[in-house]
């Protein structure tokens, strides 16, 4: 959520934003809103004045037995009354209205971030490592999961319906190995790992800012109201909602391993095949929460995108960094880098992970404050970025690493959790 002092003054700036993110807002109709929910408290406030001053002067009158009078004030004060509550009726609505359309003005554009529509207008900032050169035919992840008997997408249809799957053996070792180097890592440089409620209050995405824009992605619990989480995002940010934090040591780095739910309603017929785009996976996350200064957000937002390459760099992995422009990001971001690894039977690299800065846009909605070395309150800043998503990584990691002889070689970061296997043996 944006400063309403600020979109005060700076109308066309949010104007903007919107347009280059594609994202529909009502900012004329928020000040409008703005300007008579105003007007409307401060009429409410000066008649709730007037009527407790009456009431002390109607004590003093019984007390001197002047009824006559008292009885007069009385009736000055029912009339006072029939009049506050039309006016907070009107305050209530407007208050609602207010709210609502606040809510749905995204997050400013940095400076630096390319304006497109679409991902075909990301910029490449950087490619490492060097694409596989295969001098066998080689087969794609689910091809050889299939093989290797570690991936099941036909029974998880059955059982769940599309986009879905299960995970066998090897397929079930590799995914959790690859989320526990995850976790080691970002312990070893840190971070607090958690586990967190994957089951949350709307309050929470509202709080981060997935609402309202992300509910139709967003399973219901109806009967519970509560809502499945599309990432831990939500509920790291949400931890400390509401709480003035200690940012004197540093910033805060959260890490949470958690499954993720999401509908992918609009992605019909996108990415059927295998393990890209599923209903339901893991994902390590980083959550950073630091003082309220753009070169602090950019030196946090390289340090997580640093600790996801480092993690390509350990699984062995060809990857790129790009720069996503403004109409591909999404509306809450300031700022956001995806990391694509190379997928061998895409011919092409896909988004593996996505680091994104938010100045204070969570922090307002979750009142989340820090004291600065002056000791002035102010909101912090959030990050956030994937360390790891799985199974998308097991595509890039079965598909690079696949050998003539059907195995799969696995880097040596792995081995530890993989029963120290140098390879998964080919069938
Ligand atoms: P996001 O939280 O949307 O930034 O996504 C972070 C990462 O989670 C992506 O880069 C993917 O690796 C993974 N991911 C997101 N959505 C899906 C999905 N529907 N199926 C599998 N992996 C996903």
């Amino acid at each position: 959520m944006l400063d309403i002092k600020w979109i005060r003054n700076n109308q066309a700036l949010v104007q903007t934003a919107a347009a280059r993110k594609g994202v529909t807002c009502h900012v004329e109709e928020l000040l409008l809103v703005d300007e008579k929910k105003r007007e409307l408290s401060g009429q409410v406030d000066q008649l709730r004045a007037e009527r407790n001053r009456a009431s002390e002067q109607i004590a003093t009158y019984m007390s001197q037995k002047k009824s006559q009078e008292a009885e007069r004030l009385k009736e000055q004060v029912r009339g006072w009354n029939t009049q506050l509550a039309v006016l907070e009726a009107e305050l209530n609505t407007h208050e609602a209205r207010f709210k609502d359309l606040m809510l749905k003005i995204p997050n400013l554009v940095s400076p630096n971030t390319p304006i497109g529509a679409s991902d075909h207008e990301n910029v490449e900032l950087k490619v490492v490592g060097t694409k596989p050169a295969f001098e066998f035919e080689t087969k794609d992840h689910l091809q050889l999961g299939e093989a290797l008997d570690m991936i099941d997408v036909a029974r998880g249809v059955k059982v769940a319906g599309s986009r879905n799957y299960y995970l066998k053996g090897m397929g079930l070792y590799l995914h959790r190995a690859v989320q526990q180097l995850a976790i080691d890592l970002l312990t070893d440089r840190g971070f607090t790992v958690m586990d967190v409620p994957l089951m949350v209050r709307e309050e929470t995405l509202l709080n981060a800012a997935f609402f309202p824009a992300g509910k139709d992605q967003t399973y219901e619990l109806q009967a519970d109201h509560t809502w499945l989480v599309g990432t831990s995002e939500g509920p790291l940010i949400s931890y400390y909602a509401g709480e003035i934090v200690d940012l004197s040591e540093g910033p805060i780095q959260l890490a949470a391993v958690s499954n993720c739910f999401r509908k992918e309603a609009g992605s019909a017929g996108r990415d059927v095949r295998g393990l890209y785009r599923v209903h339901q996976f893991a994902k390590v996350e980083q959550v950073i929460l630091c003082e309220n200064r753009e070169e602090e957000a950019e030196r946090m937002m390289g340090l997580i995108t640093q600790n996801a390459e480092d993690l390509l760099a350990l699984l062995e992995l060809p990857y790129r960094v790009v720069a996503v422009c403004s109409g591909d990001m999404g509306a809450k971001n300031y700022k956001q880098f995806d990391i694509e690894t190379w997928m061998p039977s895409r011919g092409a690299y896909g988004e593996t992970h996505s680091s994104s800065s938010l100045l204070d846009f969570q922090a307002r909605r979750s009142n989340l404050r820090y004291r600065d070395k002056e000791g002035v309150l102010r909101y912090c800043y959030t990050l956030n970025n994937t360390a790891v998503a799985s199974p998308r990584i097991l595509i890039p990691l079965l598909e690079n690493h696949q050998q003539a002889d059907g195995s799969i070689y696995l880097p040596p970061a792995l081995r530890p959790y993989m029963r120290g296997l140098e390879a998964i043996p080919a069938p």
